[in-house]
């Protein structure tokens, strides 16, 4: 009996897109082989045997390692931190696709457990309909992604260098992620829509004001320039705010305090001092922007 290889089940599964990607270096179509991927004028891509394609131009180096994604995936699969987001989306999605099919792109995917989550809720909803790709700059990311998720299509590139054709997305997901509003412009179609989820102020209170000694109001944060940002790149804007607080246990913390980079300064020490104080309840707040690609 012969099964296939995670690179040959990548393969099949990338050739349901293959009309929608873009060769990196010269932007014309590609074809999905066993193997590779190659352009029309002969650039190619190895589908590497874990299941992703580096589409990278050049090296990048990121400040993410294997570890920081190691904890994100398991705070994300494992705790309900993140669970009333991923909700939130499905169901937005849920209402907005009616009966047609979907490519949804997750832009800044990281190690692609949001990406999956959503997928998921949604094939429970409408299967098959809904294919799904996540691509982003650190290799390290989506290497796991592939490690754990074979039903979604992994990509290492560059958000300023989207390897998709123009008008080919109908979904664009960019959760606490940079975006680049030239391109997702160009790859999303007519009626597409963005989705930005962008932290607001509430979001991790307890660490920042561990964080900081300065006083409350000066430590707050403000996502507006963010928000500001996106109003002007799409149409029909709508802004929800989703914000609740996770009892989370000492596991969960721990994986929550190696995963956000506002701990990346603090000391051994201080870490110590954040698990000694008791603190177990972690707010949760969220602008969820979602907009239409402007004519
Ligand atoms: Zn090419």
């Amino acid at each position: 009996m012969s099964r296939l290889s995670k690179r040959e089940s990548s393969a099949q599964l990338m050739s349901q897109i293959e009309s929608n990607i873009s060769c990196p270096n010269c932007k014309s179509s590609m074809r999905v082989d066993v193997a590779q991927l190659t352009c029309e004028k002969g650039h190619s891509f190895d589908i590497a045997k874990q299941g992703y394609v580096n589409l990278l131009t050049r090296a990048v180096k990121t400040n993410y390692n294997k570890e920081l994604f190691d904890s994100r995936r398991k705070l994300i699969t494992e705790s309900v931190f993140f669970a009333p987001l991923h909700q939130k989306l499905t169901e937005l999605i849920i209402e907005v696709q009616g009966s047609s099919r979907l490519f949804i792109l997750d832009a800044g995917s990281g190690e692609g457990s949001h990406l999956y989550k959503i997928h998921h809720g949604l094939l429970d909803y409408t299967p098959e309909k809904i294919t799904a790709a996540g691509i982003d700059i650190a290799k390290e990311g989506i290497l796991k992604a592939a490690k754990y998720y074979g039903g979604q299509n992994w990509f290492v590139a560059d958000l300023a260098n989207i390897p998709f054709q123009k008008q080919t997305v109908n979904i664009i997901l960019n959760i606490l992620s940079p975006a680049n509003y030239d391109e997702f412009t160009r790859v999303l179609e007519k009626d597409g829509l963005a989705i930005k989820v962008v932290p607001q102020k509430d979001y991790l209170i307890q660490l920042r004001e561990f964080n900081d000694d300065r006083p409350k109001h000066d430590t707050l944060y403000s996502n507006e320039p963010t928000v500001e940002l996106f109003y002007q790149h799409f149409k029909d804007v709508e802004k929800i705010d989703l914000q609740y607080d996770v009892l989370l246990d000492e596991e969960h913390l721990d994986l929550l305090l190696h995963m956000t980079p506002l701990t990346w300064n603090w000391s051994d020490e201080k870490t110590n001092n954040f698990k000694a104080s008791g603190i177990r309840s972690i707010s949760v707040d969220f602008d969820v922007l979602i907009g239409y690609k402007k004519l």
